[in-house]
């Protein structure tokens, strides 16, 4: 169906932060499949990884234990917050799972008509649950009624956020940088707001780490650069390094909380998916690559930041947003990068997304930004 406006290009091959089209030419992947080939376009070790796996074993359900799925939970709660994961097919579907715990977790404290708290601009996925939990695209009447039971309040703005935070609080579910609506990082001081208004009411605090996760900002998790630590965490995108899976992580106040009947999904957390995972944590989790990411990212930061028409840099590690200088035309600039051979983001007016795989080369950092250099010049008639 026509539900996306894609660019002009068949993408046929991919090699690290490479891709070719159909007709062989080469291009700079600076987008990475939207933060999902962080290790990389057909990671070697990947592609063993799931090769060897779909040899072996691909599907059982999941009325039956299987190892890869098992070492992944393993793997993702020791790395983060301890307690159970539960397994889904994407992005959507893990914040689905977060949401069914808010609420469950809100009816055990007696709370009739829960509900989650958000910020306007959050995006945590197109599903039903997790479209009510994304203001701009709830908003969309010809997809209603929209579930009740949440609220958006001004991005960042730690008054708001306390005052919408009471007793009829489920949760607060946030991205602590947001991704889709342009790279905007959440303030420390409101995100120790947010853990402190849920912790007074008993509410949970849930991070969507789908696109900050994985290693993006420099660190496996974002939340480890803040100070604030989540009860929830969902993660997809880079999870699979291309093999579609997404996982809602719990601390210990949340492990307990859906029982046999509450959830499910024939699909997730199978052996293939959950194999080409555990190849990209292996990658990932690597103080070593965390520290490339960040040192990679301050590179980059301080190359765009010296281009002509850049008027700041937003974000963390390898997850930045390029706000432009508004004579220029964000979305006519990311075609003529297209045309250059570098594929970028436009996620709004006026500022570009890049988003490369964690393990780009340093020439390659120096050949974006000199691409985006000389695009900006050309655009300001230079
Ligand atoms: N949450 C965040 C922060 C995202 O960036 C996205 C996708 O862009 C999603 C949720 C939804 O993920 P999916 O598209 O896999 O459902």
């Amino acid at each position: 169906m026509r539900t996306y406006r894609r660019a002009p290009v068949e993408f046929v091959r991919g090699e690290g932060a490479l891709l070719w089209d159909v007709e062989g030419r080469e291009y700079l992947d600076f987008l990475a499949g939207i933060s999902v080939c962080s290790v990389g376009h057909c990671n070697p070790e990947v592609v063993e990884a799931v090769r060897e796996q779909a040899g072996r074993l691909t599907h059982t359900s999941n009325l039956f234990y299987t190892e890869p799925m098992v070492r992944l939970a393993e793997r993702l709660s020791t790395t983060s917050l301890g307690g159970r994961v539960f397994f889904a097919n994407s992005g959507a579907e893990a914040n689905e799972c977060a949401i069914k715990i808010a609420r469950k977790h809100a009816h055990r404290r007696g709370i009739a008509a829960p509900e989650v708290v958000s910020f306007e601009r959050d995006f945590h996925g197109r599903t039903y649950g997790a479209l009510a939990a994304t203001p701009k695209l709830a908003e969309n009447e010809a997809l209603g009624p929209m579930l009740p039971g949440f609220r958006a309040v001004p991005f960042d703005d730690t008054a708001a956020l306390r005052e919408a935070v009471g007793e009829g609080t489920a949760a607060v579910l946030i991205e602590t940088i947001q991704g889709e609506s342009g790279i905007y990082p959440l303030s420390d001081e409101t995100l120790l707001a947010a853990r402190e208004a849920c912790d007074e009411v008993g509410a949970l605090l849930i991070f969507d780490e789908i696109q900050t996760g994985m290693g993006r900002t420099g660190s496996l998790w974002a939340y480890e650069q803040t100070p604030v630590r989540p009860d929830v965490l969902t993660s997809a995108k880079a999870l699979g390094g291309g093999m579609p899976i997404g996982a809602c992580i719990t601390g210990p106040a949340a492990a307990e909380v859906l029982e046999p009947g509450d959830h499910g999904s024939t699909f997730a957390g199978g052996p293939v998916v959950s194999a080409a995972a555990l190849a990209v944590l292996e990658i990932v989790d690597d103080p070593a690559l965390l520290r490339r990411v960040r040192e990679l990212g301050a590179d980059l930061r301080e190359r765009l930041l010296a281009s002509d028409g850049v008027r700041e840099v937003r974000g963390r590690g390898l997850m930045l947003g390029v706000g432009l200088e508004p004579e220029i035309d964000a979305a006519a600039l990311g075609e003529e990068l297209l045309e250059r051979g570098l594929i970028v983001n436009v996620p709004e007016p006026g500022t570009l997304r890049l988003l490369p795989p964690l393990t780009v080369e340093p020439a390659q950092i120096e050949r974006a930004a000199a691409t985006i250099a000389a695009a900006l010049l050309s655009f300001l008639g230079r």
